[in-house]
């Protein structure tokens, strides 16, 4: 075969074949194809799109470039679950005990943040003492033994996509469907759980901004794990404005664990019984919505989602005690109001922006090697539609001094939008992708 060629028939337009799209792979894989080449390949794919059959072939050689996990000795019905990536996303944090607590095995792999964007592996290390990093053997015995598992992604799951996804960050071709598609659902498909949940944001703070984007990637995604033979299925939910009201490692996990104590805290509890409704579901553990959503409304208010917490941060080495008493999780020296300059109604809280206000207070990451700190962040006490009155303080900045809290508090009060009139009021989970 010849590379030339193959980059010409897709920039024409034309379907790659399954040999084709292999040589492609594995020759980039292997080093025998430069990354210009494939920099003008992805760049044609970006024009001329791919089918569900050349992404599924794509996906499928992208597994083939590592290892795959083998969760063949864990008992019963294995989910997994991916987060497109928000801001205030603790989603994970709830989601795998309360649905470890109902019988679900959840063996997963998570990420670090990046960006204004958190990660669920930093958001976990505010545990005091607590590890992700978990041989395999301790990760199937762990899973066998509480139900609940997190750890760090290995460098050995889909390299071919680590490889290629460095290429398509320096030459603007991160935001292709096909791309995205393949890149989730390779790492998905390769840690081998039964059914996979996809939970898809949209809006300003996230990865995809448009609604039909964001349908069409769940879309996408669900075909493609359910033609990979993984039981599939998406949530849409807004990111317009941040998830819940902490946005920060260790504040996050606080408002995590108040979800897992049967609180609300904004749309944390409402999102994450839809996920875990559809999982369920998906199980056929439950006959119908109404059904799932009791048992697992059950275990967040009867404590054992929360005691599933407990036994999980213990068997990764973190101290349980910081579940029943969140004074043990890392603390912010300096607390600073943010008064509202006016009274009226919020109209908008960006989403992004306030990713961007707990990377300057030092939550979240610039660049992949910088260091973050665990106790910054904010607790916002105003919402989009809420009213305030001026001077009623917007929200909470947690910070490690004085100079970083004012810059961030500027920073916060820009996020804000507030109006004489009440915003349209909008759903917050957009829909379901089966
Ligand atoms: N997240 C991924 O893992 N890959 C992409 O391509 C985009 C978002």
């Amino acid at each position: 075969m010849n590379t030339v060629e193959l980059i010409l028939k897709k920039r024409s337009g034309l379907e790659l074949s399954e040999a084709e799209i292999s040589y492609l792979i594995s020759g980039y894989v292997g080093g025998s194809i430069p990354d210009y080449q494939i920099s003008a390949l992805l760049m044609a794919v970006y024009f001329s799109g791919m089918s569900d059959e050349e992404t599924y072939f794509l996906t499928r050689e992208m597994i083939k470039s590592g290892d795959t996990l083998d969760l063949s000795q864990i008992s019963g019905i294995k989910a997994d679950k991916h987060s497109t990536g928000g801001v205030g996303d603790k989603t994970t944090l709830v989601l795998c005990p309360m649905l470890a607590a109902v019988g679900i095995n959840m063996a997963k792999m998570s990420g670090r943040g990046l960006g204004h964007t958190g990660g669920t592996i930093d958001k976990l290390e505010s545990f005091p003492g607590l590890s992700t990093e978990i041989d395999g053997e301790s990760f199937i015995k762990q899973a066998n033994e509480i139900g609940v598992v997190i750890a760090g992604q290995t460098a050995h799951l889909v390299p071919a996509d680590k490889k290629l996804y460095a290429l398509r960050d320096v030459t603007a071709t991160v935001d292709i469907m096909p791309l995205i598609v393949s890149s989730i659902m390779s790492k998905k498909i390769a840690s081998a759980a039964d059914i996979i949940v996809l939970d898809v944001k949209t809006g300003s703070g996230a990865f995809m901004k448009k609604e039909e984007d964001s349908f069409e990637l769940a879309e996408r995604m669900v075909r493609l794990g359910r033609n990979a033979g993984r039981k599939s299925v998406a949530v849409v939910s807004d990111m317009d404005e941040p998830l819940g009201f902490a946005v920060g490692n260790a504040l996050e996990v606080k408002e995590a664990i108040a979800v897992l104590s049967g609180e609300d805290a904004g749309n944390v509890r409402e999102l994450c019984l839809a996920l875990g409704t559809c999982v369920l579901l998906e199980a056929e553990m439950a006959g119908h919505e109404a059904e799932a959503r009791a048992m697992l409304e059950k275990v967040l208010d009867d404590g054992s989602a929360l005691k599933k917490l407990a036994e999980f941060v213990e068997a990764q080495g973190g101290d349980p005690r910081a579940v029943y008493n969140t004074k043990l999780l890392p603390l912010a020296p300096v607390l600073k109001e943010l008064p509202s300059a006016k009274k009226g109604y919020v109209r908008s809280l960006d989403a992004e922006g306030c990713g961007r206000v707990s990377v300057a207070l030092g939550g979240g990451r610039e660049t992949k090697d910088s260091k973050i700190d665990l106790s910054v962040g904010m607790v916002l006490h105003k919402k989009v539609g809420d009213f305030v009155e001026q001077g009623e303080s917007l929200a909470s900045v947690h910070a490690a001094a004085p100079d970083k809290a004012e810059e961030a508090a500027d920073l916060l009060r820009a996020c804000y939008e507030i109006g004489d009139e009440p915003p349209e009021k909008r759903k917050f989970i957009r829909g379901i992708v089966q």
